[in-house]
């Protein structure tokens, strides 16, 4: 297949579920870890061409949400400054922090941009040496390595006014919480494709084995999931555990190896804080002993900082597969895409946000 179009098609998706239907004879649950596979199963309807016994629940693999509350309100202490650029993805300005947003920070005159790449923070660095220029660096392993690439280069041209506020995150650990949660009821996973093409997928190998769990790196149109949902039920249904890859298209068993190499060069393994989940050791990147003059939280002393989640909020039971957006009772009520009051509303990739786009008129009704 060659066109995004071939990866929609609905008679070889209407095939596909056939299949599926045809290899089940239990229930079984799923869950896909990435924010953008969420977005397209809601949105094309995927898991409803399932057999009613597979079940899909939704990963903690959306990078906005993840990013802790107390991150953003670091961000916005630092781009409050009038001696700081502060630049960033554009989806991160209206992530709100516990009083307001960035998108509010610019309006009250800070200077905060949108960016497409931190190379180009780098560049309005070089070109505002009189300022502080702070990246906001958040993301899974499919960002860490341009970061790490901005932080390489600042440290090669001495850039003593480039810095990063770093809040990455690791998708393997949070597997791993996820499978050794006593509530857990996740069988299989549908692994994130882009992050595999940075990674490979060696890392899952001992996952799928020690938690007997099929894993199937999976890309993100229709018939991608689709494909994955087969092999993965495939694999339960035969009784096997291992790691397949479906999105071969982009993803090689090894990843991609100097990508890896940079990672490594700028950045180290920490324990993080997932938003709405909470911390999960060895499941973030922080910067390396070497680097550590670009580590934005201890250049403006902003490291301390610490915030509550709404106690309203369920998202950190949905990114774990336990519940469904529209089983939080705030959905779409107290809580909308306007008014997020937790981490998966933020984002159009979050779960509570699919659902909101596309299944809340339903949803409501089924509440009546
Ligand atoms: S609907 Fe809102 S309050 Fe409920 S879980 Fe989702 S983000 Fe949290």
């Amino acid at each position: 297949m060659r066109f995004i179009d071939e990866y929609r098609d609905a008679k070889a998706a209407t095939r596909y579920a056939r299949l599926i239907a045809r290899e089940t004879t239990r229930p079984w649950t799923i869950m896909e870890v990435c924010g953008g596979q969420t977005h397209a199963i809601v949105k094309f309807g995927v898991d409803e061409l399932l057999p009613s016994k597979v079940e899909l629940v939704h990963g903690p693999g959306c990078p906005v949400c993840v990013t802790p509350l107390e991150l953003i309100d670091k961000a916005i202490a630092i781009a409050s400054r009038p001696d700081v650029i502060f630049c960033s993805f554009g989806d991160m300005l209206r992530v709100p922090g516990s009083s307001k947003d960035l998108l509010v920070v610019k309006a009250s005159g800070g200077d905060v941009r949108i960016v497409y790449s931190p190379l180009d923070a780098l560049k309005i660095a070089r070109a505002n040496p009189s300022k502080e220029v702070v990246f906001f660096a958040v993301g899974f392993e499919t960002t860490a390595p341009a970061n790490a690439m901005a932080v390489f280069q600042a440290h090669q041209q001495g850039l003593e006014n480039f810095s990063i506020l770093v809040s990455h995150v690791l998708v393997p650990p949070a597997m791993e919480a996820i499978l050794s949660s006593p509530i857990n009821r996740v069988q299989g996973f549908l692994a994130a494709g882009h992050v595999c093409t940075v990674m490979g997928y060696t890392e899952y190998e001992p996952i799928a084995k020690k938690y007997n769990t099929p894993i199937v790196v999976t890309g993100f149109e229709p018939l991608d999931i689709l494909q994955g949902v087969y092999m993965c039920v495939k694999q339960l249904e035969d009784g096997r555990a291992e790691v397949e890859n479906q999105y071969a298209r982009s993803v090689r068993k090894e990843g991609n190896r100097p990508a890896q190499d940079l990672i490594r060069e700028v950045f180290r393994v920490t324990p993080r804080k997932w938003r709405g989940v909470g911390e999960i050791p060895e499941s973030g990147l922080g910067l390396n002993a070497g680097y550590a003059n670009f580590d934005a939280e201890l250049r403006f002393g902003v490291a301390s900082c610490a915030a509550d989640e709404s106690s309203e909020c369920i998202s950190g039971i949905i990114l774990q597969g336990v519940k469904k957006p529209h089983e939080c009772p705030a959905f779409g009520t107290r809580c909308t895409p306007e008014h997020p009051l937790g981490a998966t509303m933020v984002s159009s990739e979050g779960a509570c946000a699919a659902y909101y786009r596309y299944r809340r008129v339903r949803a409501a009704a089924a509440k009546e």
